[in-house]
């Protein structure tokens, strides 16, 4: 049960960056003068973080979304000193080559660096409320499918290496609960309602915005990024994205199109999208024309075959 949920997740989150890389940092205004809609993968844009990347390449999100999940298979569960260990694998590689950088950012990166000093995963995140540990929170939501409340621990533990900040918290739970719900078909407006819940215990501020989506749905969708805010934030970037879903439940293309053109962080917020859409509608609602041209399409659909496998 719930093989193409898997790998619809999985597929969809690293389609969602690839997709948001090319307008990552863009105002809606820039976007709509370069491209009118952005509506296919493109280039990095010269002289942002992700120039050098090709259509179809995804960035960090992806990287660290894979490392997770490589965490998950190899240990059978979340285990947050092999995580800690991988994600210091992949920054002393970045360090060494920083040319293989795809746009790792500042919070991730000083945590990086204080556990190559030797802090421990419980001390070594900074106290920066940045969307790191919800952008590559998905894999959580596949270990307990349908279990939102079984997910919060988890996700907590797995955003304390590199963001201890409870809004960074927050927002990782939310994501791994919205995919945990998603796989089983839970309805749109009771996975805000969940995850609103369960974000509260860790940030008043990300649980009130998760819920004033309910306000935001009806009206322009330029107006509601504006109020819901498109930054780097955790605050901002969860929220964005739980809306793109609910704005368009039943369709994958419409959902990650919303988010790539909302300016600001677009490739967490389609990451994100892409995951809970990807994880509600399963693999088959992704169109092959994405699936075709993504970055190592076939080493991601394996990773999301063994945690399926596992689960
Ligand atoms: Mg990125």
């Amino acid at each position: 049960m719930y093989r193409n949920k898997f790998t619809g997740c999985l597929l969809g989150s690293a389609i969602g960056d690839a997709l948001g890389m090319q307008t990552e940092g863009m105002k809606p205004a820039e976007i709509k003068i370069k491209f009118n809609v952005v509506f296919d993968y493109g280039r990095g844009r010269p002289g942002s973080n992700n120039e050098t990347l090709r259509p179809g390449q995804y960035t960090d999100d992806t990287e660290q979304t894979i490392i997770l999940a490589r965490s998950i298979i190899a240990m059978g569960k979340f285990d947050p000193e092999d995580f800690s260990q991988r994600l210091l694998e992949h920054y002393l590689i970045i360090m060494r080559l920083p040319e293989l950088n795809r746009g790792w950012g500042t919070t991730s990166l000083t945590a990086c660096r204080h556990l190559a000093d030797g802090t421990g995963w419980k001390e070594s995140g900074e106290d920066s409320p940045t969307c790191g540990s919800a952008m590559r929170a998905s894999p959580i939501g596949l270990l307990y499918p349908g279990r939102p409340d079984k997910t919060e621990e988890t996700a907590r533990m797995s955003s304390l290496p590199t963001h201890k900040n409870p809004e960074s918290i927050a927002g990782a739970v939310a994501v791994a609960a919205a995919v945990s719900m998603a796989v089983t078909n839970t309805d749109p407006d009771v996975i805000i309602k969940t995850t609103s819940d369960l974000a509260r215990k860790y940030s008043i501020k990300m649980a009130d915005k998760i819920q004033s989506i309910d306000k935001v749905r009806h009206i322009p969708e330029i107006n509601a990024f504006s109020i819901l805010g498109t930054s780097i934030m955790a605050i901002d970037v969860v929220p964005c994205a739980l809306y793109c879903f609910t704005k368009n439940p039943l369709d994958f293309p419409k959902t990650l199109i919303t988010a790539i053109n909302a300016g600001g962080d677009t490739d967490s917020i389609a990451c994100i999208a892409g995951a809970i859409s990807g994880a509600y509608l399963g693999v088959d609602a992704i169109p092959k024309k994405w699936l075709d041209r993504l970055e190592n399409r076939d080493e991601i659909e394996s990773i999301a075959l063994e945690l399926w496998g596992n689960s």
